[in-house]
């Protein structure tokens, strides 16, 4: 069981979400200390800025390193905010605690590592400071649940998450796209964990990241982590995806907090909601017919010693479903996806005939 405390810095921003924000690079001391100033002139109560910077390939600014803290306990000093700083290794840890930063966070080619994270989890033990994880960067929860359960084995209690977006190859709208149903079912795991999204490193690009901020309160998230820099294109990392604090002030006037669901708003939803049940328990009918038929179907290809998988057949069957979905208006995507789920159990439920009559 993990151990949830509250993070009383996460008081919320203009009355309405958690709200971290800062440069993604500590680069300087006037670059950290205006950022810093037009940060705090419009609410902000958490000033992120990463001192050790994770790259993912060699040559690239590599952050100010431990010198950059001075300019975080600057950031404290003059404006009142807490300061939070990405951390990697037990050196890390130690220099950042030492000089004071508030809340720390793991980076999400971090989590990708348990034995870094023990490391930390080793360094922090006996400490009381708040940590976010981020997410790892392949999608897989378990190594994102295997940091909260290290962390809170070395006995610390105030987390939160950071769905940052995850990896994949090739041409994407998004850097790192996200996957919503992974913070989700982590929120299942750990009841009481914050979940905060980065819809910076998410986009890629400054042009996505309010449409994602928008979708991250959609989503029920509890708070935001966004990239601002007074020059962004100027910035020594992660230039596109980083915003003027003009461009968040923009930004944070613009989204729309939704409320708590009340008693009155579910008597309101309720009709369309048995409607959509009905419909859900009418798919898992006609489920069972089809498979019924495919596993008879199983049976002949079996006597007349036919393969199993009949790709022009699979590729008609795949087309008129689509070509039957666009008549409706569906998604080509999603009716493919869904056609391909559907195939593919039939063909287990063959496959596992044909292994079981041998
Ligand atoms: C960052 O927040 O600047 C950062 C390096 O993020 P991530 O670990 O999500 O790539
Ligand atoms: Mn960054």
């Amino acid at each position: 069981m993990i151990e949830i405390s509250k993070i009383e810095q996460f008081d919320v921003f203009a009355g309405k979400q958690i709200m971290i924000a800062g440069p993604c690079s500590a680069e300087s001391e006037r670059q950290v200390m205006e950022c810093a100033l037009s940060l705090a002139a419009q609410g902000v109560r958490i000033f992120r800025a990463g001192v050790w910077k994770p790259r993912t390939r060699p040559g690239c600014f590599e952050g100010a390193g431990t010198p950059a803290l001075k300019w975080l306990e600057q950031v404290k000093a003059q404006t009142g905010m807490a300061v939070t700083t990405e951390v990697a290794n037990s050196r890390h840890v130690e220099a950042a605690m030492k000089a004071g930063v508030d809340i720390l966070w793991i980076g999400a080619r971090t989590t990708t590592s348990p034995f870094a994270v023990q490391e930390i989890a080793d360094a922090l033990k006996g400490a009381d400071v708040p940590v976010l994880v981020k997410n790892p960067i392949n999608a897989e929860l378990e190594l994102w649940m295997g940091a909260f359960e290290r962390l809170s084995a070395a006995g610390i209690t105030r987390l939160a998450a950071i769905h940052r977006g995850f990896s994949s190859y090739g041409e994407r709208i998004y850097r790192y796209s996200p996957q919503w149903q992974i913070p989700v079912e982590l929120r299942r795991l750990i009841p009481g964990l914050p979940i905060i999204c980065d819809p910076s490193h998410m986009a890629g690009k400054r042009d996505l990241v309010a449409p994602l901020s928008q979708m991250a309160l959609d989503m029920k998230a509890d708070g935001l982590f966004i990239e601002v820099h007074t020059d962004p294109d100027h910035a020594l990392s992660d230039n596109r995806q980083q915003i003027t604090p003009q461009q968040f002030k923009q930004l944070t006037d613009s989204l729309m907090i939704h409320k708590d669901t009340t008693a009155s708003d579910m008597a309101v939803l309720k009709p369309y909601r048995d409607k959509i049940q009905n419909i859900d328990r009418q798919i898992a009918s006609l489920l069972a017919q089809r498979l019924d038929l495919a596993r008879e179907a199983g049976d002949l290809k079996q006597m007349l010693n036919l393969a199993v998988l009949q790709p022009e057949r699979y590729r008609s069957l795949a087309d008129d479903m689509v070509a039957e979905g666009l008549k409706y208006g569906l998604n080509q995507e999603f009716v493919r996806a869904v056609f391909e789920a559907l195939h593919a159990e039939s063909i287990n439920n063959q496959l596992d005939k044909y292994n079981k009559t041998k």
